[in-house]
């Protein structure tokens, strides 16, 4: 009788698996992008938009993992009011939102302002790139994803080097000289403070200051020997990896950059805090870096 009903499970078991597209995965291998672009965006910014979206896919292609496989985007011109209310209640601005530590539970907030459009703001793309790199960080290292690790000046000044990188390359425009070159002179005698954003944004415009100290890093990468792919590869990609977390960064900091967290913000002592001392040459290609 046992024979039997082994049997019969057995043969069901197998029927099932034909029809089986309709089972949730255990383990996606693709991670999707869900996109909610809304009308009131011109459609010049909405094709650009897909364009930059396709060129960060072929980049950075995000992998998905258990805790992050799918990511709601919403965007829309701040001119017409909250049209994705009903999903996002109000959030607004740009940012990856969505209460930290659910699994997949986030998404994307592109709230663009109408101002960027008349004036042809560069800000207008190169969110696009600055918001894409946070989820590349999420992917590569759960605490980040998690809300586990703060690190303004690595995680801000890595996305928003990131985007700069992006401008510089695509549209031929410097970014990092024209709208992050705000370098508050705590980068120089507190550079601390920049490891909390409730420390440091009344001194962090566009995140210049940021930007700089990750610059600073990537410069003092160089002098130890790395060639500067290899410093922005470090610093974008490699610190994430090793999925750090805000009491144990400091010795992943060591690990990977061959350098104290104290020497480098020693090291700062000898720059100007002025956004020309640390420019990434203009040549540099993003596949050179993630390669
Ligand atoms: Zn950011």
């Amino acid at each position: 009788m046992k024979k039997i009903i082994y049997l019969i499970s057995a043969i069901l078991i197998l029927s099932c698996s034909d029809s089986e597209e309709e089972l949730p995965l255990n383990n996606p291998t693709e991670f999707t992008f869900e996109y909610n672009i809304h009308e009131s965006l011109p459609s010049d910014w909405i094709s650009e938009f897909y364009v930059i979206m396709k060129n960060l896919d072929d980049l950075i292609p995000i992998k998905a993992t258990n805790y992050f496989y799918e990511l709601p985007i919403y965007a829309w011109n701040s001119n017409v009011d909250k049209p994705y209310r009903s999903k996002i209640g109000d959030a607004s601005g740009a940012s990856i939102s969505g209460n930290g530590g659910a699994v997949n539970d986030k998404y994307m907030v592109l709230e663009i302002p109408n101002d960027e459009f008349i004036y042809n703001y560069m800000h207008r793309y190169s969110v696009i790139d600055h918001e894409y790199f946070h989820v590349y960080q999420m992917s590569l290292s759960k605490n980040f994803f998690d809300g586990n690790i703060e690190l303004k000046w690595m995680s801000e000044g890595g996305a928003a080097s990131f985007e700069s990188l992006y401008i510089q390359q695509y549209y031929s425009y410097n970014y990092f000289k024209v709208d992050q070159n705000r370098v508050d002179i705590s980068v120089i005698n507190n550079p601390e403070i920049f490891e909390k954003f409730s420390t440091s944004n009344m001194v962090d415009s566009n995140y210049s200051s940021s930007v700089f100290m990750f610059l600073a890093l990537v410069k003092e990468l160089q002098k130890k020997g790395s060639t500067e792919s290899e410093a922005f590869q470090l610093v974008l990609k490699d610190f994430w990896l090793r999925d750090p977390t805000n009491s144990n960064w400091k010795t992943i900091f060591l690990e990977v950059f061959d350098i104290s967290v104290d020497q480098f913000y020693s090291t700062l002592k000898g720059y100007t805090n002025s956004i020309e001392t640390v420019l990434p040459s203009e040549s540099l290609k993003l596949e050179s870096i993630f390669n």
